[in-house]
């Protein structure tokens, strides 16, 4: 016997991104290097002290001090879960709803829609220009219709690189009614952050993640800072001792390693850099990219058949090629360079 769920949920489809076997995987926007492997053993011996009989510390604490302090601000003001996508479902629990809308710009992070509306809150969409731009005139066009309860910007933003202007976040903090969401999963990457226009009186927060710039996907941690009020109302909803005690050490500890964390960064640019010129001496239209991962469409040949014949070649890539909105898009990852001279050469064989 099956059994029907929520009508909504059984409507939905679920959040795919294959997990498929191959030598260069450049489809998740991971980082290409490991942590420093001076922080890797300083867990394992951190590790063995652990009372595991013990819940974890429940409100992290010293992780969220240890945070605030490396954003200038109070542990009160940050709030961290499993990943950016459970800050992101938190938000939507105390913000969201029945009878509340959340607005987000396609081509966007399709978690965004999704968690909105596995918590059982309704999703307007805008719409972005061919370029992938955000004209303020149709972010106002959407709030004032909507009227909704959280918007959703992300910048860089995922799939498309592009970083948002200040002036284009300030012109929606300063429209939209309710609660503004930036998703900086890429920020460190970008040349501003919106953490800049935080304050106590403004309904505006940041989230981050150290899935990427802290080469940490696999502890599956992530954090916002905003308004102290905004984070109270975020603890009542989370689930009690949501955060374990390995991930409590794990993104303590990290934070002991900003220096490595910045190198990382920086290499990770350099190599984009490098990255972008040789994509672009292919026959593709490529966007600039504020983030680790650059957005392409093959001119000659269908994005779908480009994206197969890399992955015979042992190469993953992400396929947007049938996202509404990016038809023949394929979106790649900045790897080691080993990892990109690999794509590009089997890119240029593919291309012809
Ligand atoms: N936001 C954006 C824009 C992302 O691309 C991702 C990862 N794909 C996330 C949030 C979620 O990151 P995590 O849950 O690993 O912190």
């Amino acid at each position: 016997m099956t059994l029907a769920p929520r009508a909504d949920v059984a409507l939905m489809d679920g959040y795919h991104s294959p997990q498929v076997d191959a030598e260069v995987r450049l489809n998740t926007n991971e980082s290409p290097m490991p942590p420093p492997e001076a922080w890797r053993r300083r867990l394992a011996g951190a590790l063995a002290e652990v009372d595991w009989h013990r819940y974890p510390e429940r409100s992290a604490r010293q992780l969220r001090e240890r945070i605030g302090a490396l954003h200038g601000v109070g542990a009160d003001q940050v709030f961290a879960a499993n990943g950016s996508n459970e800050v992101l479902q938190t938000l939507c629990l105390a913000y969201g709803g029945a009878d509340r809308t959340a607005a987000v710009f396609e081509p966007t992070y399709a978690l965004h829609s999704h968690i909105a509306r596995v918590t059982g809150t309704r999703v307007v969409v805008g719409e972005r220009t061919d370029d992938f731009a955000l004209e303020p005139t149709e972010a106002e066009r959407l709030l004032d219709e909507a009227a909704p309860a959280i918007t959703f910007l992300c910048s860089p933003n995922n799939p498309t690189g592009l970083v948002e202007p200040e002036a284009t976040v300030r012109a929606v903090v300063g429209r939209a009614p309710g609660l503004v969401v930036v998703d900086e999963a890429y920020g460190q990457f970008a040349p501003w952050s919106a953490l800049e226009l935080l304050d106590d009186a403004t309904p505006l927060v940041v989230t981050r993640t150290f899935s990427k710039t802290w080469s940490m996907a696999a502890a599956r941690l992530g954090y916002l800072v905003g308004p102290a009020w905004l984070v109270a109302e975020l603890d009542k909803v989370v689930l009690p001792y949501h955060l374990d005690s390995f991930k409590q050490l794990a993104g303590g500890m990290a934070l002991d390693y900003t220096d490595e964390m910045e190198a990382r960064v920086a290499q990770v640019v350099e190599e984009r850099g490098r990255l972008v010129a040789a994509i672009a001496e292919l026959d593709v239209n490529v966007w600039p990219s504020g983030a680790n991962f650059v957005l392409f469409r093959p001119r000659s040949r269908p994005g779908e058949q480009v994206w197969s014949e890399l992955l015979e070649r042992s190469v993953l890539i992400r396929n947007c090629a049938s996202w509404p909105r990016l038809e023949g898009c394929l979106r790649v990852t900045v790897g080691t360079r080993g990892e990109d001279d690999r794509f590009l050469s089997a890119l240029a064989e593919v291309l012809g």
